[in-house]
């Protein structure tokens, strides 16, 4: 997967070829020093931000930095390549992704090109790589539900299509799996999914690539991957490439979800591009422009309003956080950035509640008004159960003689818990969903001994789905538990514990 520097300079010649070279004496400039992939260029005073200039031996840099007697460049490719006293020339172009269908299906590094080994991928468009936000007028809010197939966050902190709902959480919580996870529910649901990875090893990033192929996932998928082994610039782009790609379908009134895995390593790139650059570091040595780094990234998914094809951007921003440590600068930032976060919790993972969510530290903001009714009739009090499960517990570790209302909250509580565990690769339907948190709400699971619990779910469902389909079907065909339907569910459970006594 590594990147050669003559394909990325194949890549931008073919991108600028049809830019006139109309030479003037202030669009060519001199290198004054070059090292760390910063080159600085002097008698360029005509050059843009972000404009791609060309060195010797075909090698292209973005313009960073603006200064009053030259300009900083981060060098896209080799930088031993370069020397001080080389021309350098101005393209006035700004660096370009390829987009459309044919991307589907395919692994790209950060400039849109493929690194699968699968061949060129024909497209006859690029976009630029940045662009301003869609603004108010354009966009409506969000009210279709993107599934992730996980009851706690369908149940919970449910997501809209258009919404921005952070990952957050320590090393190895389940960050990327949740991700994967509603990757592999989009099956079917006509949404396009993006998976930028970024500073991952190429181990990871190709694991995660097999596993959506096992799941026939790749088929509506693209991965962008900006892997560990790369040159910090291109870690700096790759998420701004892919929401690139993203744009060009919700322009076409298209549904995509992007999943940025992870910002963390996204801003510590930036970090270092910065101080090579030698802007003052701030807060954590970060430069002072990185909450604007993040916020207009997250600022390009939105939802589009009828008149402008109704498409839509969802993104699930991944940020990884140092022993649980949401204070921090870059957490706080993406934080503030999103409509919501879904918090993972060490201490959850080991204990083997998985997904690891902590149900009092995530929020949904918007993605409340895109919930299923079905989901709400049965889910609306489950933050408030849990809740007040975690307080007992505390308080119940205490004393031996609890009262009877204390006790059937830890049940209730420790039943819900299991109801919200779900393994990896297992996608739970929206009836399914719906079915085992009606059984919670219902109470027909607080008198089992806790490990029956999942067995008697999966059981249950299994009997309801063959002997009442109906039930289910009309769940998932109405979104809601019409009165009759909930009559006829309490029947049919009823039924299949008198069968399993
Ligand atoms: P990293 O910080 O390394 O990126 P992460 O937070 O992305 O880690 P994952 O790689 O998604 O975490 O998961 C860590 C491990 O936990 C993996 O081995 C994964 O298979 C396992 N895991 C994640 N979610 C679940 C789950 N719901 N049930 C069982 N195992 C899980
Ligand atoms: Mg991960």
């Amino acid at each position: 997967m590594k990147i050669k520097t003559n394909e990325i300079s194949a890549l931008i010649k073919e991108q600028i070829k049809h830019y006139e070279h109309k030479v003037e004496s202030n669009d060519v400039g001199t290198v004054i020093s070059v090292g760390d992939g910063i080159a600085l260029v002097y008698g360029l005073d005509q050059a843009m931000l972000g404009e791609l200039l060309l060195f010797p031996n075909d090698i292209y840099g973005m313009v960073m930095n603006l200064e009053a007697e030259h300009v900083g460049v981060v060098l896209l490719g080799d930088d031993t390549l370069v020397k001080e006293g080389d021309t350098v020339k101005r393209t006035k172009t700004v660096m370009e992704v390829p987009v459309g269908d044919n991307m589907l299906g395919r692994v790209v590094n950060a400039l849109g090109q493929p690194i699968d080994g699968l061949g060129e991928i024909k497209t006859n468009k690029t976009r630029p790589i940045e662009r301003i936000a869609p603004g108010v007028i354009k966009r409506k809010s969000v009210d279709t539900p993107l599934e992730t197939g996980i009851t706690a966050i369908d149940a919970m902190t449910p997501i809209g299509r258009g919404q921005r709902e952070l990952i957050i959480g320590d090393r190895q919580t389940g960050k990327t799996a949740i991700a994967i996870d509603s990757i592999i529910n989009q099956k079917g649901k006509d949404v396009i999914c993006i998976y930028v990875a970024i500073g991952q090893k190429n181990s990871t990033v190709a694991q995660i690539v097999d596993k959506l192929k096992e799941f026939n996932a790749m088929d509506y998928t693209l991965v962008v991957a900006a892997t560990a082994s790369e040159p910090a610039p291109l870690l700096y782009v790759a998420p701004y490439a892919g929401v690139a790609i993203a744009e060009e379908w919700m322009e076409q009134g298209k549904d995509v979800l992007i999943i940025y895995d992870d910002l963390s390593k996204h801003a510590v790139a930036y970090r270092t591009l910065s101080l090579l650059l030698k802007r003052s570091p701030g807060r954590e040595a970060y430069p002072g422009d990185v909450f604007y780094l993040h916020s207009r990234l997250l600022e390009r998914a939105c939802k589009l309003s009828p008149e402008f094809g109704g498409g839509s951007i969802t993104a699930l921003p991944i940020i990884e956080t140092q022993s649980g440590d949401i204070s921090a600068y870059i957490p706080t930032n993406v934080i503030s950035i999103t409509d919501g976060q879904i918090f993972l919790q060490t201490d959850l993972f080991n204990a083997g509640q998985r997904p690891a969510i902590d149900s009092g530290l995530s929020v949904s903001r918007v993605g409340g008004a895109a919930q299923f009714k079905a989901t709400k009739q049965v889910a609306r009090s489950l933050k408030i159960e849990l809740a007040s499960f975690n307080e007992m517990k505390s308080f119940a570790q205490f004393g031996s003689d609890l009262d009877a209302s204390t006790v059937s909250i830890l049940k209730h509580g420790e039943a819900l818990l299991q109801v919200l565990r779900q393994d990896q690769y297992k996608p739970r339907s929206l009836d399914r969903q719906v079915f085992e948190l009606f059984m919670a709400k219902e109470k027909y699971l607080d008198n089992l001994e806790i490990d029956k619990v999942r067995p008697t779910l999966e059981e249950a469902y299994k009997y309801v789905s063959t002997s009442h389909a109906n039930l289910l079907k009309s769940i998932n065909d109405n979104k809601e538990i019409s009165a009759e339907v909930e009559e006829q569910l309490k029947t049919a459970i009823n039924d299949f514990f008198e069968i399993n006594k």
